[in-house]
């Protein structure tokens, strides 16, 4: 049956923005479909490690402009250990770059569709049929549409419909992150500042400076919801006792999941990435950095693969990731907080 598109990216977050801009460029018909309209917003830090912006320069072909950057676009990394500040301290030689994750997205939507890619926003995808290629059904601005592909990314986030509907069976376990946008009476604290102690959280507990407010968040399993929101006011109450920051009124609070643990790489063929494949780092939460390079990885797989299918060189390719969100999972679980007062102690006496 003659398909209308080589590859249909379900989601237009980084994973899916990378996936869509990587097969444009080799020429495969793209067709990126984004729920969201311009700017949508997504709860996230907006931290990136100093490594992925050339990891954005290789996927993307530009470097990231001053638009999606926060005022504080350039941050150090401090961590204080369960015993307290004065053990605490900044990590030597750390450089984290600090965006406002909606631009960020839109930026990363708009390079691919310069790529060559046909990216359709408020398009919200509602089936998946299997028939030798992938038939998607989506509505937009409620008209109710249709289209077809011969390959499928999964790029849909941490509650993904692609997985649900192709792999009913999988686990997906997660962690809920907690976020306040604070205002802070005085100076602002300059750095990405991640505060471990079983107290305030039972994974962390982190602040950055975003425009002219302070964010706070902290983690915690599905269990253990119930204090997710006393757990921001224990670490604010932290933070003000710490002389860290001097906070004033809550602006915004909000909260979402991020995987935790469970991976589904592949499902009925379908290749998934980011936080749908559940590549997402459980000891800090980092995931835009593994959703992009998951998605590059997606496209290069079908890309190469041909009329084969993607999935074992997709297997192949994203194993080392795969392997690492597995062993950092594991250790998260073992953690207590001498083992977290080891973790910093070791960081900060890195030459
Ligand atoms: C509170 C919080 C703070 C975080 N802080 C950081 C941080 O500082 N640094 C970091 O690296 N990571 C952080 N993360 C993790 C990071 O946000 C994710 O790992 C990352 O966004 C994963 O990218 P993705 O492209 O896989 O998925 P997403 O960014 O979730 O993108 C999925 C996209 O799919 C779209 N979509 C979903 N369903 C459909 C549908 N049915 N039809 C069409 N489109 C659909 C969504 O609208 C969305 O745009 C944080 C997470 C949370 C919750």
């Amino acid at each position: 049956m003659p398909r209308e598109w080589d590859l249909i990216v379900v989601g237009g977050g980084p994973g899916g923005a990378a996936a869509a801009a990587v097969a444009a460029v080799a020429g495969l018909e793209t067709l990126l479909l984004e729920r969201g309209g311009t700017l949508r917003h997504k709860p996230c830090g907006g931290i990136l490690p100093e490594i992925t912006e050339e990891l954005i320069e290789e996927v993307f072909g530009a470097t990231l402009p001053p638009e999606v950057l926060a005022e504080q676009w350039e941050l150090r990394l401090r961590y204080t250990p369960p015993s307290g500040e004065a053990n605490g301290g900044r990590v030597r030689e750390s450089r984290l770059l600090n965006v406002k994750r909606d631009h960020f997205d839109q930026w990363l939507r708009d390079r691919a569709a310069l790529a060559g890619a046909t990216v359709r926003q408020n398009a919200r995808v509602s089936d998946i049929d299997v028939d030798g290629g992938f038939s998607v059904s989506y509505s937009q601005r409620g008209e109710e549409r249709r289209a077809t592909a011969a390959r499928l990314v999964g790029a849909d986030g941490v509650h993904s419909l692609v997985r649900r509907r192709l792999a009913p069976d999988a686990v997906a376990t997660k962690m809920l992150v907690g976020q306040r946008l604070v205002q802070v009476v005085g100076e602002l604290p300059a750095d990405f500042h991640c505060v471990f102690a079983g107290v305030l959280s039972p994974f962390y507990a982190y602040s950055v400076p975003k425009g002219g407010l302070l964010k706070i968040g902290s983690g915690m399993t599905e269990e253990e919801r119930t204090d997710l929101m006393p757990s921001l006011d224990r670490f604010s109450k932290w933070l003000e006792q710490n002389d860290v920051a001097d906070l004033g009124k809550v602006v915004q609070q909000e909260g979402w999941a991020i995987p935790f643990g469970e991976q589904q790489l592949d499902a009925a063929g379908a290749l998934l990435v980011g936080d749908a494949a559940g590549l997402c780092n459980p000891l800090s939460g980092e995931g835009i950095r593994l959703a992009i390079e998951s998605g590059q990885l997606a496209a290069e797989s079908i890309i190469e693969a041909g009329a084969r299918s993607p999935v074992p060189d997709y297997r192949d390719g994203v194993a080392g990731i795969a392997q690492m969100v597995a062993a950092l999972h594991r250790v998260v679980l073992t953690t207590d907080d001498d083992a977290r007062e080891q973790f910093v102690a070791a960081e900060l006496a890195r030459p």
